[in-house]
Formats: structure tokens, sequence, C-alpha cells
């Protein structure tokens, strides 16, 4: 099942979109059934349950950190993750920058920008992001490199809402992409869509469709 549901999934993406499989909440054995048909890429969204599942699973496993993370917990994933996909302040890639250079890695981090109109704690506004970059501290932090941008859209059934808030992100993309990173190939993602959303994703640009449920179903809570 798991399976099948997979190879829908990756049989569908656009040419330069990748896959990330949200397993959070589900079983180590689930990743590992997607493991062995080829997928290598894995998104969390909890410090201790990645920690468990790095540390039972095929250590080339790229994990993303997809959820909010806490400054505080940085240290913890810091040693093995590859992404993480909701840097949402200066504050949080400093951290980032310490903790990567501790064990002398380079964490990739995406911007996360906060474009759905329903009320949420994380990510930046545009406006946020602009300042963000503007500010330049970011360009002396030689373990965290920047490759793009990540977004999630508002809960809705509907489409035309969902399809210009990715728009939103595709444009904002081009913007940052000509000022700021012109010459830096490594920034070049655009993280959206989701289970209920990656086809409209796709067709605004996404590199990188997180799903979860559609492969996994349901979260095991
Ligand atoms: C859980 C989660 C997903 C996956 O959601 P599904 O609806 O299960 O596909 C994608 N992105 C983020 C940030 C998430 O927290």
């Amino acid at each position: 099942m798991i399976q099948e549901r997979l190879h829908n999934v990756l049989d569908s993406l656009t040419p330069g979109c990748r896959l990330v499989a949200v397993s959070k909440y589900h079983p180590a054995e689930a990743i590992l059934a997607c493991y062995k048909e080829g997928q290598r890429v894995f998104g969390e969204s909890h410090e201790q349950e990645i920690r468990q599942k790095h540390e039972l699973l095929p250590k080339d496993i790229e994990w993303h950190f997809i959820g909010h993370l806490q400054t505080n917990k940085v240290k913890y994933i810091a040693p093995y993750i590859d992404m993480v996909e909701a840097c949402d302040s200066l504050k949080l890639m400093k951290e980032i920058e310490k903790q990567a250079a501790k064990n002398g890695r380079v964490i990739k981090v995406l911007l996360e920008l906060h474009i759905a109109e329903e009320e949420s704690k994380y990510g930046l506004s545009l406006d946020d992001c602009r300042q963000l970059l503007a500010d330049g501290e970011w360009r002396d932090m030689k373990h965290v490199s920047i490759c793009g941008l990540m977004m999630m859209a508002s809960n809705t059934d509907d489409e035309e809402q969902i399809r210009r808030e990715f728009t939103v992100a595709a444009d904002f993309f081009d913007e940052v992409k000509a000022e700021y990173f012109a010459d830096d190939d490594n920034f070049r993602e655009r993280s959206w869509g989701m289970s209920s959303d990656f086809k409209i994703a796709m067709q605004c640009r996404s590199t990188m469709v997180r799903v979860g449920t559609y492969i996994f179903g349901e979260r095991q809570y």
C-alpha cells in the first residue's frame, strides 16, 4: 500500500521537483518500506522522534526538519540534519550556524514565509524576509547554506486561493533570487505542496513537495 502510494506521487512529479516523504508520527518500518523503493529524503518535525529514527535507520537518509524548530533543539539535530526547512528568524539561523560549525558541517536552510491568510505564529512576512536578507548578517555564515524558500498554503478547499498563495511565493522567490542569489546555484528550492495541494504546487513552480498523509495514511499520534 505505502509502496503503491509512494510510486503514485513519484510518477506524478514534474521534472525538477523532488519528494520529501513526511514520515512524522509513522513508524520506522514505514520509512524503511519507502527506502527500499529508493526514496531517500524524509521530513520530520519533532526532535526526539527524528533522533530515534536517525539512530535506527540507514545513514544515507537525508533528514529534513520541516516543523517549527526551537533554538534550544538545534544542537541535537546539528550532527546529522541535512536541511532545516522552516527557518523563520535570524536568531534561529545564527544558532544553526553555531551548531553546524561545532560539528564541522554545513546545514542547508530554507526561509519559511508566512503568506497564508490564517493566523500562524510562524514564518516570515515578505517584508521581514526582505529585511533579514538586506541586513546581510547571513553573508558571514559559513556553515549555513540558504537554499531557497518554504511555505504552506491556507488550509482551504478554495483552489484559486491556494494557487494565488503559491504564486506569491514563487514570484517572491524570483525577487530575492535576482537581488541576493543571482550567482548562487545553491539558492534554488521552492518547497511548497502537501498531500492536499501538491499538484497545484507543482503548477506553481514547486521544486520540493512535502507529502505525508497521502503516502503513509493518517498519522498515528
Ligand atoms: C505534516 C507536514 C506536512 C505533510 O502534511 P500532509 O498533509 O500529511 O501531507 C508538510 N509540511 C509540513 C510543514 C508539515 O508539518
